[in-house]
Order: structure tokens, then sequence, then C-alpha cells
């Protein structure tokens, strides 16, 4: 039964670990597909926006380039414009370019060759410049123009043949570029694709959000985190709406820029949650099928421990009396000799008949004589009592008693008491012609030792049983002590 239990919970153990290790399997596959989409999101992103800013600094270059040319103020506005900003219109969305002076006014301009007199003193990528000759090529926050466009400035310094700050040259970004970028992608509604400047400003975000462009996310922890390296991927909860995602980010090329795909842990694993469920069902039933089979095997496996107690018990009890049958006793005596032969120590046996049983089956019937046999039955097992003694039906009417570590004088108490049994039965019996027939007993005791045998005690016990009959019936005789007996008295 153990056993069996055993073997469920080891098949329930080894289901649940197989399923365990597939399901492990399958969500360390998910992950590494979404990290591996992401990665190429990322680059492809990175790719596109680093092939256009080049693009971008390099009509930037132009334009300084030009502005190097002696007399170029000389020629006619509209000679100036193409020479200046011709290259400009390869650019894609790109918005006007224009150099500033020193004040931050607007000189020349690529849409107008009559600018409109903005300055741009106030704006950061005018200070930077201003402020340091090594910024290089400059990424401005974003801000709103006139038309409600959002935009952001890409700017290098203009410097006079000392290296002293003259002004600036910039073109406008339309915020735009990103955002058809970004919707190309088609990402989810629950993960989020950020473009930002390297101080935390977002540039654009996919799902757009209007309100997310220019908001300096600097102090958040995905940012904090993606600030530490220049590319990566970590797991963690966003700190703009909360959601744990899965972040892959990079630097795009040399830029001041970052991009950022970060997908929501939900949408990674939904597939593998269906999945789950799916072998968690599965496995439930197994599990249930599996408990089912054990209940089932264990009670079968009781019904058959039963029968084969039962038919055991059946194999050695007797059925008219219930008392042990004779093959039963034949190895009960065998196992307590040798016993007694190891602990040297006396067993003892009583032979008793019913008397006259023939006669008493040949006046009341076979069937009074089975009812007698029984009640004869009933007496001895009453008699012989203690734990050990065994009492069984040796044969016919013939009974014997197995009485281990008891002595011959012993013997004969036992005997008497069942004597004295039968006795008030028939005093009970008294006036009714079945009474229940006489007993006569022989009682023997050997202390077992080399050279006897079992046998040697039950024809011992069957020698004082004759003498019992001889002597007159309904009496008990035992064999004088032999010498085996006195040995063991005097030990
Ligand atoms: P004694 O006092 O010398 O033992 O005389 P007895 O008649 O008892 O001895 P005997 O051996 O001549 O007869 C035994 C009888 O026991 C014969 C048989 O019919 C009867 N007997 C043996 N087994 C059964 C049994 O299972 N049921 C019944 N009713 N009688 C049985
Ligand atoms: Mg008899
Ligand atoms: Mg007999």
């Amino acid at each position: 039964m153990k056993r069996l239990i055993a073997l469920g919970l080891t098949i329930t153990l080894g289901f649940s670990s197989i399923c365990a290790l597939v399901l492990s399997d399958s969500r360390n596959r998910d992950r590494d597909q979404a990290r591996k989409a992401a990665v190429n999101i990322v680059a492809t992103i990175s790719s596109d926006v680093a092939r256009n800013f080049e693009l971008y600094s390099l009509s930037l270059e132009s334009v300084v380039d030009g502005l190097n040319l002696p007399g170029l103020m000389n020629l006619s506005p509209k000679v100036r414009q193409m020479i200046l900003f011709d290259r400009a219109a390869s650019a894609k969305d790109m918005g006007s370019i224009f150099t500033l002076n020193k004040l931050g006014n607007v000189v020349l301009d690529s849409r107008t060759e009559t600018p409109r007199g903005d300055n741009f003193a106030s704006r950061d990528f005018f200070k930077v410049h201003q402020g340091v000759a090594s910024a290089g090529v400059f990424v401005s926050t974003p801000w709103r123009m006139a038309d409600g466009q959002y935009v952001i400035a890409i700017s290098r310094r203009l410097s006079d043949a000392n290296g002293d700050f003259i002004g600036v040259v910039a073109g406008t970004l339309r915020l735009d570029y990103f955002k058809k970028l970004f919707q190309r992608l088609e990402i989810d509604p629950t993960s989020s694709l950020i473009l930002t400047r390297e101080d935390g400003t977002i540039i654009m975000r996919a799902p757009y959000k209007a309100e997310l462009v220019g908001r300096d996310v600097s102090a958040s922890s995905v940012f904090k985190r993606i600030s530490e390296m220049p590319e990566g991927t970590f797991e963690m909860n966003a700190g703009l709406d909360g959601v744990k995602r899965m972040y892959v980010y990079q630097r795009i090329g040399e830029l001041p820029l970052i991009i950022s795909f970060g997908q929501s842990l939900e949408t990674i694993y939904a597939s593998w949650w269906r999945e789950a469920r799916i072998i968690g069902l599965l496995m439930l039933g197994l599990c249930a099928t599996n408990v089912a089979l054990i209940v089932f095997l264990a009670r079968a496996l009781k019904r058959r421990a039963k029968a084969e107690h039962d038919f055991a018990v059946m194999a050695t009890i007797d059925s008219l009396t219930g008392l042990c049958n004779r093959r039963r006793f034949d190895e009960a005596i065998d196992l307590e000799w040798r016993r007694a032969l190891r602990r040297r120590q006396p067993v003892a046996m009583l032979m008793i008949d019913a008397d006259k049983f023939k006669n008493f089956n040949d006046q009341f019937g076979h069937q009074a004589g089975d009812v007698a046999l029984k009640a004869l039955a009933d007496c001895i097992a009453g008699g012989a009592r203690r734990a050990g003694d065994l009492c069984g039906r040796f044969g016919g009417e013939e009974f014997a008693v197995l009485l281990p570590e008891t002595t011959a004088g012993e013997a004969m108490v036992v005997a008497e008491a069942i004597q004295a049994r039968v006795a008030s039965l028939r005093a009970l019996q008294n006036g009714r012609p079945d009474s229940t027939p006489t007993l006569s007993i022989g009682a023997a005791c050997l202390v077992p030792r080399a050279g006897l045998e079992p046998r040697d005690l039950i024809r011992s016990a069957d020698g004082a049983l004759y003498q019992a009959k001889a002597a007159g019936r309904n009496r008990c005789v035992a064999v004088a002590p032999q010498r085996a007996e006195a040995d063991y008295m005097a030990a």
C-alpha cells in the first residue's frame, strides 16, 4: 500500500517536473524571442535615425563650407541660397536651415531669401554653441512651432579663423519624422518605444502621447538604469504607467540620443500563459486520474489482502468446532517444540476424547453428535485460556490442547478445568436424554532435548488418554513425570 502511494507520488511528481521543465523552457524561449525582436526594432530605428542625422549633419556642413567661400555675401540672394542650401533639399522631413549671428538673429534661411528677423538667442542650441566650442552636432530639446508642429534643431557652431563664436547654423527636423518611423512598427498599446536625448528629454514615444513629448524623465528609475551603459536589456516597472516591461535600449551611434523599447511582460508571456493554463489543466486531470487509479488499486489490494487473510484463516480453522485444525496444530507443536528446546522449557499437551461417542451418535443421530462436539470444543477452549495455549480438533471426536511453558501439574489443572466445564454443562442439561457426553483426558509434559521429538509428546499424551479410558473414562490421567521434566524442575 505504501509502495503504491509512493509510486503514485513519484508518477505525479514526475509529471509535474516534466511539465514544469517544459513550461520553464517555453517561457525562456518566449523571453528570448521577445528580446531578439526588441533588439531588431531598436537596431532598425537606430540605423534609420543615424543615417538621416548624418544627412542633416552633411547639409549643415555644406552650409558652413559655403559660408567660408570668399565674396559669398556679395552674390545675389538667389545664387547665395542655391550655393548654401542646395544639398539640404535631400534631407527628409527637414524644416528650414538657417544661420544665426552671434546675437541669435536669423541671418540666412533656406526657405526664404528675406528672413523674417526671428531670434533664437534663448534656445538651448544657441546657448550651447555660444558657451562651448566643442559641442559638435547638437540636438536640441523639442519645441512647438507657430504652425503647431513639434520640431527639434540639429546645429553646429560657426567660428571665425581664431575659433571665436560668430553664430550658429541649425536645421529644424519635424518630430513627424520619428512619429511616422515609429508608427510603421505597429507597437502594441502596452509596449513603449521611446526616443530620448541623453539628458532624459523625451523626443518621441510610440504609442504616441503628445503630452509626453519634451517631458524630462531623467529622474525615472528606468532612465537611470538606461544611462548606466551604452546598450543593454533589463526588466523593470515603468515609472510613467507602472507597467512591468522588458527594456532593450541603445545609444544611436555617436548622437546624444537613446532609443529604448519596453515590451510589457504581459504581452511577452501572453501565449505562454495560455499554454501554461492548458498544460496546468492537463496536469490536474492527470493527477486526478492518478489519484483515482491509486484509490481504485488500493481498494482492490485491500480486498485481495482480506480475501487472502480470510482464506488463510479458513485453512487453519475447523469449521464445525471453530478450533484450529490438525494441520495448524501440527505446525504449532513443531514451532513450540523448537522454542522450548532453545529455552529449555517444558511443553505440555492434553489429548482429549469424547466417551462412547459412537453410542451417542447411534442413539441421537449424527447431527446431535455435531452439536455435542461443538459444545465439548467450547468447554475445551474455555478451559485453556492462557495466551499461547492452542486448542485443536485432532480428528473425529478427538481433541488436543498444546500448553507451552507448562508443567505436567499445570497441565492437569487445565485438564480439570475443562472437565469442570463439561460437568457444569451436563449439570445444566440434567434430565435430558442427549446430555453432552463426558471426556477422557490424557496429559503429558516433556522438556525437549536431543533425541526427543514432538511426536513423543503426542504419543505420551495418547498413552495417558488410553489409561484414562482404561480406568473407566470421564477422568484425567497424567503420565508420570519424566526425567526430562524432573531435570527442568531441578534447574
Ligand atoms: P470411546 O469411549 O472408546 O472413545 O468410544 P467411542 O465410541 O467414542 O469411540 P469410537 O472410536 O468407537 O467411535 C468414535 C465415533 O465418533 C465414531 C464416529 O461416528 C464419531 N464421529 C467422529 N467424527 C464425528 C463427527 O464429526 N460428527 C459426529 N456426529 N460424529 C463423529
Ligand atoms: Mg471416543
Ligand atoms: Mg476416538
